[in-house]
């Protein structure tokens, strides 16, 4: 059966809100689950009350950002001071359908409401049709991923093999068996069930679509996927904490926010939110009245942008994973992270070995950026990529300081702050 993947939406209405509607939308459930939180999370209710806040001051994302972020690293001694979800479940025990015990440790309710974590949309966007025969290889033990995609998976009319983590050539022998069209799960494991299945000959697995996450996902792997295999692969992004945040779309050009999630990119710091167009910490507030995390700063870095895309939907979409929110250093008012060094030093010819250095001059913050050549590349062309990719990537104006081969120790960090504050 051949099943149109690319076109068509899980809920075009949301899908496709203007700009207007996502916000009167967004207003509305965070205006009732605040107020539902007041009422059933001590945990919220003292949040509020410490910043002396009334859940009617908090009915939009500007004025949201009235109550401080709460970090994830807080949340084992707030539960462990009020047990076991330190005050953040709105249901008593009777309505929690699973406990998840995630890193940390961070102890997770299920409520009883279905979806809740919004996986559908990001689902359906990326390919998954009902009909679809699934495996499922996250890992089924204590934590939520698993669990959420299988909810999700039924409301869309997919069936599930629940192979969990592991066990590659029972994996082979099972999504031949029922003759899986889908996959979810780690890219690389994909690719060692694909790579095992053809040992000795043996026949290709049947797989036409993937949703892929936990780790990295290099574009050279997709296009293996999308060319050699036929495999549709897109990639979302959540935590366990607040579920997904978001997913790709058929363009793969960064990933849409889902509209039951509020997502503010904030300075790490303060936890004010950011201009458009900036790298900072992801902090989410989402739509689950169970366990409803408001201003929930996740440790993770993004920069969101707001154009277009080709798909239709309209919401704002995250480009990309941009490391960890404790590893970015302040440059004249802009957060720069090691990923975004990586990505100067990428859109310059014949760069060898690099590093940024940040220095201070007078009250002014200076950004050099250091860089060892490889033989035979034109220096004064590649400082000047270098220099119009830091404008680029890191929003800033930089020098570009490219010096001898061997002037770079190996083990350099990508970032060397060199400023006194004293
Ligand atoms: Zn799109």
């Amino acid at each position: 059966m051949t099943r149109d993947r690319r076109r068509g939406y899980w809920n075009r209405a949301k899908e496709t809100f203007s700009a207007a509607d996502r916000r009167r939308y967004q207003s509305r459930w965070l205006a009732r689950l605040v107020a539902h939180a007041w009422a059933h999370a001590p945990g919220v209710r003292r949040r509020l009350e410490h910043a002396g806040l009334a859940p009617g001051d908090l009915r939009d994302e500007a004025s949201l950002a009235r109550l401080p972020v709460i970090k994830k690293s807080e949340m084992p001694d707030l539960q462990k001071a009020d047990p076991p979800f330190g005050g953040f479940c709105t249901v008593p025990l009777t309505r929690v359908r699973k406990i998840f015990l995630s890193p940390g440790p961070i102890v997770e309710p299920m409520g009883p409401e279905v979806g809740a974590w919004h996986l559908e949309t990001c689902l359906y966007a990326g390919g998954f049709r009902p009909g679809d025969v699934i495996l499922n290889t996250y890992s089924y033990q204590l934590v939520p991923a698993a669990h959420e995609l299988d909810e999700a998976l039924a409301l869309l009319g997919c069936t599930v093999v629940p192979t969990g983590v592991g066990n590659t050539e029972q994996q082979v022998a099972a999504a031949r068996a029922v003759r899986a069209t889908g996959y979810v799960g780690t890219p690389s494991f994909l690719m060692t069930l694909l790579k095992k299945a053809e040992e000795n000959g043996g026949e290709r697995l049947s797989f036409e679509v993937a949703q892929v996450g936990a780790e990295p996902f290099p574009e050279s792997l997709r296009n293996v996927f999308r060319d050699q295999y036929g495999i549709i692969a897109r990639q979302g992004f959540g935590t366990a904490d607040v579920g997904m945040l978001g997913y790709e779309c058929p363009e793969a050009s960064g990933m849409h926010l889902v509209e039951d999630a509020i997502i503010q990119v904030c300075d790490p710091q303060t936890g004010a939110p950011l201009p458009a167009g900036q790298i900072g910490e992801i902090v989410a507030t989402v739509n689950n009245p169970t366990y409803p995390m408001i201003r929930f700063g996740t440790g993770d870095l993004t920069v969101v942008t707001d154009e277009p895309c080709a798909c239709g939907r309209t919401s704002p979409r995250m480009l990309g994973w941009r490391g960890r929110a404790d590893e970015v250093t302040k440059v004249r008012g802009m957060f720069i992270h090691p990923r975004q060094v990586d990505e100067v030093a990428a859109r310059a010819p014949g760069v060898a070995r690099f590093h940024v250095v940040v220095g201070r001059e007078g009250h002014q913050d200076t950004l050099t950026f250091r860089a060892e050549l490889a033989a035979g590349t034109d220096s004064g062309a590649a400082a000047a990529a270098l220099e119009s990719a830091i404008r680029d990537v890191m929003k800033l104006r930089g020098e570009v300081n490219v010096v001898p081969p061997g002037s770079i120790p190996e083990t350099v960090k990508k970032i060397t702050d060199e400023r006194k504050w004293d």
